[in-house]
């Protein structure tokens, strides 16, 4: 396995492998990496001929500096876990290496936001998706094309991804499932932050999100109704929300849309603890 610590060298690397006709499946990280992130990466491994991984904690996406220093790191486990799962090139790189064009890129701001960057995440962390676009747009500049794999647990994010690849046009994006504990729990380099106790709290996220599952099924379809039940199965004295609420996921709305029709996107995003965990679920009729 490759490991080189600059972009511009990630660059040549992907398009040697072109030249040589492989196909390259891509997965970006921060890094903390569970099995949540490796799934995406054994998914890559079955579609693609090689796999690059990226493990950058990007800090414009940070909307707290105390947030970004208590973020999970451990290089050496990921390079040991990502050589075990056979991938063959891991890049990382710095701010300045990702932006030499731009003299101060903690200060970049994105000219042209994508349509997903409104409400919830774009309301509770301003700036954050924003950094998402930013970072995205340059590490898929520097893979170039090749197939991008993502967690639908980051569903607003995945969002943004597709708008990010179909402007750049030469990505495929492949959205994998949520990848969950045994307790329901959504895998997350923060859950590592999650006292004994709190990380039991955590298991009512998706506690939640059945529950408005189950009322899905019973034909419930009432966007408010919905929304209420799911605020009603977080109420805890450990739980701050921020968000539970339900979207259509093929058609983001700021807010809550008027109607539901045969889909929907159940939302939910909680600090517990100091630490803040996001999970969804699909609610469809089979
Ligand atoms: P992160 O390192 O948190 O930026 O995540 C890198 C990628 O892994 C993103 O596409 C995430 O959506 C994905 N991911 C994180 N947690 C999970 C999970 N529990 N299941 C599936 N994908 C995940």
């Amino acid at each position: 396995m490759k490991f080189l610590s600059t972009p511009a060298e990630a660059r040549v690397w992907c398009q040697d492998q072109r030249k040589r006709n492989r196909t390259i499946g891509y997965v970006p990280t921060m890094g903390a990496l569970h099995d949540g992130h490796l799934a995406l990466v054994k998914r890559a491994a079955r579609d693609n001929d090689v796999v690059c991984v990226s493990i950058f904690v990007n800090p414009l996406q940070f909307n707290s500096s105390e947030d970004l220093e208590k973020y999970p790191r451990d290089m050496e486990q990921d390079l040991a876990l990502l050589r075990q799962a056979g991938v063959s090139m891991v890049y990382t790189g710095t701010l300045q290496n990702f932006f030499p064009d731009i003299p101060d890129p903690s200060q970049i701001k994105v000219t042209n936001p994508c349509r997903a960057i409104a409400g919830l995440e774009a309301e509770l962390r301003p700036g954050h998706l924003e950094g998402v676009q930013a970072i995205v747009e340059r590490l898929f500049q520097t893979v170039g094309p090749c197939r991008g794999y993502f967690g639908e647990k980051d569903f607003q994010q995945t969002l943004l991804i597709r708008e990010i690849a179909a402007r750049q046009g030469d990505i495929e994006i492949i959205v994998c499932p949520t990848v969950r504990e045994q307790s329901g729990l959504a895998m997350s380099s923060r859950n590592q932050r999650l006292s004994t106790s709190a990380r039991s709290t955590a298991t009512r996220l998706y506690q939640a999100l059945n529950a408005a599952n189950d009322a899905w099924s019973n034909g419930q379809r009432d966007p408010r109704a919905l929304q209420s039940l799911l605020m009603d199965a977080l109420q805890d004295p450990a739980i701050t929300i921020d968000y539970a609420t339900v979207r259509d996921p093929d058609n983001w709305t700021p807010g809550l849309p008027e109607t539901l029709d045969n889909k929907a996107q159940a939302l939910v995003a909680v600090t517990i603890d100091g630490v803040r965990l996001i999970d969804n679920l699909r609610l469809a009729q089979d």
